[in-house]
């Protein structure tokens, strides 16, 4: 299966997925107390935080970074640990960006003597005081609202009493208004809001807003539910002890929600034939490259709460460890799946020795089964491979073209015809140029969706490997004779890869359908198991938050690379209790013949 897609394509298809969360990129992320991190301003101002507080105590005539004046460090002084960063920074233009950046200054010794001390050492900043994209924000004991207009130009002040008017001269001077979160709720930033605590925040949030400036709450929980929480209730600054963590949460989030627009019908089976004893003619193994449970259960969610896939009864789960590593990857859980061998990862049809295995459409051929691929992946890609070809690495593409060229296949579908520009193909196959020509085709059909990889649902691909599916499985039912047929959506695995719900969720989608076209034609067939399955999961996938009603799921990934954990499988037709437990992969393909044996 798929491994490189362009980046360029990618940025491509992540840009026009979602409008819906564009302004929590907007968002300030405020760093708390950011005298505590481990590394003061830089910590912060490195990791995209655009507003810093910091407390300061005036004590001998110096302005000394502490909550109180017994934590005093002689060291740690706002121009040390603050103005000589800071003016630095505005030096080496760092940030060339128009953003503010907002230094909140929160006074905890006696106001006026504090801040015009204050006054006097700033003077020592010129690039500070001056710059157009600073603002330097009194919070904690300042002088009366009143005077706030006296101060320099410079001088900007945290506005905190929300329920009293203020003029318009010294609203000029406010900078933002914070109030604190806990006198709303004790909300510990789990799950949601309690419906009238959320009632109290929207109404200060919304009398906050009347004098359009960004507004903070102080003391607020400090977790992914929190800062999205607050972003989505409008709160301008997000208050945070992990000023890198959730400026990265944040700022990932539109990649990380998807809204599905797109769904799948939901057949329901009639059951009829459903774990019957006859014995199976025709196999119609579907493999959601990469579809582990959270990649099933999203889809699901998204699609009204269910799939024509959870439909099914039996269910089992498979381990997919390759031979040599913990996590496998295509070619050795493919090389699983077709020939009930475990081997190495990268090896595509060979045991760890590199020695050819008979795979499941080679021994179906021998017993007079006609036999298809069809894939949303390159031809040669790892997957389908596994079930025609045998080479030690899966990078082998000109050798596994080879192999595809003189496999006993009556069909293949999939993209990369650009690998077989100059092979032979067409001395042994027909090559089509449509789904349709499927109905005429000869006994022997092949058909390059595309040049390269297949272009992703996201990005415009239709329903072709629906139709494909369908008139595929038209095309067998026309030879009379028992048929295997390999249907792989590959691409839910590639969006694993990068990281991107919407594609992993639109290409579940997209599976769903063909799944659908399979089961709708065994319930017609009366003699055809499906097994739908994966070969691994991809992603370390995991929906910690969503929304059924709006088809909108937020999904998180632990890694970039496949995970070691089980995968669903799933069976209809005669014979299809066979495939229910926990067992691992190689068992399928015995599972497989076993429901083939008269
Ligand atoms: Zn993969």
């Amino acid at each position: 299966m798929p491994f490189n897609m362009k980046a360029s394509l990618y940025i491509l298809f992540t840009c026009f997925i979602f409008t819906v969360n564009a302004q929590i990129n907007s968002k300030i992320i405020h760093s708390h107390n950011d005298y505590n991190q481990k590394v003061p301003f830089w910590n912060a101002y490195a990791n995209g935080a655009n507003s810093i507080e910091v407390d300061i105590i005036l004590k001998d005539n110096n302005l000394y970074v502490a909550h109180d004046s017994h934590k005093i460090n002689l060291k740690k002084t706002i121009e040390s640990l603050y103005l000589i960063p800071l003016e630095r920074a505005l030096y080496m233009n760092f940030k060339s960006s128009e953003a503010i950046l907002y230094l909140l200054i929160d006074i905890k010794s006696e106001g006026i003597i504090t801040l015009n001390k204050l006054i006097e050492v700033l003077k020592k900043y010129p690039k500070i005081i001056n710059s157009k994209s600073i603002k330097l924000v009194i919070s904690g004991n300042r002088p009366e609202i009143k005077n706030y207009s006296n101060y320099p130009k410079y001088i900007y002040f945290d506005h905190q009493e929300i329920q009293n008017s203020i003029s318009k001269s010294s609203l000029k001077k406010v900078a933002m208004i914070s109030t604190g979160f806990k006198q709303f709720s004790n909300w510990n930033g789990k799950g949601r809001l309690t419906h009238i605590d959320k009632q109290k925040v929207e109404k200060i949030i919304k009398l906050a807003k009347k004098l359009k400036k960004p507004f903070r709450f102080w003391a607020t929980p400090d977790s992914k539910t929190a800062w999205k929480a607050f972003s989505e209730l409008g709160v301008d600054i997000i208050n945070t002890d992990k000023p890198a963590k959730c400026f990265n949460y944040l700022n990932e989030l539109p990649q990380k929600i998807a809204e599905i627009k797109s769904f799948s019908k939901v057949y329901t089976p009639t059951f009829k034939i459903n774990s019957s004893k006859k014995t199976v003619k025709n196999i119609i193994l579907l493999i959601g490259d990469g579809n582990g449970l959270s990649q099933i259960s999203s889809t699901a969610l998204v699609n009204n709460g269910e799939l024509t896939l959870t439909q099914l009864k039996e269910i089992g789960l498979i381990k997919t460890q390759s031979a040599d590593d913990f996590t496998t990857d295509s070619a050795a859980a493919g090389t699983a799946l077709a020939t009930g061998k475990k081997t190495n990862n990268r090896a595509i049809g060979v045991n760890p020795k590199g020695k050819p295995i008979k795979n499941i459409i080679e021994i179906l051929f021998e017993q007079g089964f006609n036999t298809g691929i069809i894939t949303t992946d390159e031809i040669t890609g790892a997957t389908p491979a596994a079930f025609y070809a045998h080479q030690k690495d899966r990078s082998q593409k000109n050798k596994i073209a080879t192999d595809l060229i003189n496999s006993n296949l009556n069909l293949f579908v999939g993209g990369g015809s650009v690998t077989f520009e100059n092979l032979a193909i067409e001395t042994k196959f027909q090559l089509i140029k449509s789904t349709n020509d499927l109905k005429k085709a000869n006994h022997k059909v092949g058909f390059f969706i595309s040049k390269k990889k297949p272009t992703p649902v996201q990005n415009g691909r239709d329903n072709i490997l629906a139709e494909v599916t369908k008139e595929s499985l038209a095309f067998f039912k026309q030879k009379q004779k028992p048929f295997f047929l390999l249907v792989e959506a590959a691409q839910i695995d590639s969006f694993g890869h990068y990281n991107d719900t919407n594609g992993v969720i639109t290409e579940g989608i997209d599976f769903d359908k063909a799944i659908t076209e399979a089961i709708k034609f065994a319930d017609k067939d009366g003699e055809t198991l499906v097994i739908i399955t994966a070969d691994h999961e991809t992603g370390g996938f995991s929906i910690p938050q969503g929304n059924i009603k709006n088809h909108l799921i937020e999904g998180s990934f632990t890694t970039n690379d496949h995970t070691a954990t089980m995968v669903p499988i799933f069976a209809y037709g005669p014979q299809s209790h066979l495939f229910t437990g926990v067992y691992e992969n190689t068992e399928v393909f015995f599972k497989i013949l076993k429901s083939i044996s008269k």
